[in-house]
């Protein structure tokens, strides 16, 4: 009879997010002991394993090469060999490559298995003071401003504290976004380059904080958690209320313009925001 080789592991290793004291004395013994490490871009984790003083086997996968990367991996894992996978900064698979590898792992029922670390979303939220108990994350809004306000319409009911990536080009335009759409007395706070030298939180009304960066365009640098307090009930409950009244005219097929103007006129509301709603229900 032929001998069946033990399957190998696949470890998903979160790496710092600035500060390389950051990562775990765990991760240290994975990337030592594995076969090889899967990385997003191995010029960057190279100098990260020489300051770890490991040496090890360095393979791509990236956006462009995941599905074709992914079946090699599961061959070579399939035959016994145990990998890792980083990303270039903090947990991978968050807003980075990793799923489509670890989906085709877990269907053919290979071990998996996390090593946590940092991740920009939790090192932000757990020292913004903004509710933490439900909390909903983002990832990075589209580029485009109009398609960036569509989704932000979708969100200005949501309840929980909103946290989104940004890079430093669009920082300015989204917080423009958000006062358009959730006005600019809602409450925010802006991450800043965390746990780098220059780390930094501003906090304030939406109104405050797009002060603060027009007052300080050297501040716009670096990299970007944006997170947003949720609606109160009152709010979420206010916009929610014409609902029905939306729909039926949805169902009368009148133009989303004309509907918009119907109720902000019958409920003495401003028509962006039920123009917005209007959208958001008629998808
Ligand atoms: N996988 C990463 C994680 O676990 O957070 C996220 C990768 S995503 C491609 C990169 C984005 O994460 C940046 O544009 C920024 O919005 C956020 N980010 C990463 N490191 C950060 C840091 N040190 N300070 C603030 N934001 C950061």
């Amino acid at each position: 009879m032929p001998e069946t080789t033990k399957q190998g592991t696949l470890f998903i290793v979160a790496t710092p997010i600035g500060n390389l004291k950051d990562i775990t004395q765990r991760a240290v013994e994975v990337l030592e002991s594995v076969d090889w490490v899967a990385a997003e871009d191995t010029r960057h984790t190279k100098p990260l394993l020489q300051t770890l003083g490991i040496n090890q086997t360095l393979i791509s996968l990236h956006d462009h090469n995941e599905a074709s990367r992914s079946v090699q991996l599961l061959a070579r894992l399939q035959q016994g060999e145990s990998g890792a996978l980083v990303s270039d900064a903090g947990t991978p698979l968050i807003n980075d490559p990793g799923y489509h590898l670890v989906k085709l792992l877990r269907e053919h029922n290979i071990n998996v298995v996390p090593i946590p670390g940092a991740s920009a979303v939790i090192t932000a939220l757990c020292a913004a003071g903004l509710p933490t108990d439900r909390f909903s994350y983002e990832g990075f809004l589209p580029a485009k401003s109009g398609k960036r306000c569509l989704v932000l319409a979708g969100l200005k009911e949501d309840v929980r504290t909103l946290v989104f990536y940004e890079s430093p080009h669009r920082v300015q335009a989204t917080l423009i976004d958000l006062q358009q759409e959730f006005g600019g007395d809602r409450v925010m706070s802006v991450a800043r380059e965390l746990t780098k030298k220059f780390e930094q939180f501003v906090q304030g009304t939406i109104d405050e904080v797009i002060a603060y960066f027009e007052h300080n365009s050297d501040k716009v640098r670096g990299e970007f958690v944006l997170m947003v307090g949720g609606a109160t009930e009152k709010e979420a409950v206010a916009l929610s209320e014409w609902d029905s009244l939306i729909e039926v005219l949805l169902k009368q097929k009148l133009p989303v313009k004309q509907i918009s103007e119907i109720v902000a006129d019958y409920a003495g509301i401003k028509k962006k925001p039920i123009y917005n709603r209007v959208l958001a229900l008629k998808d």
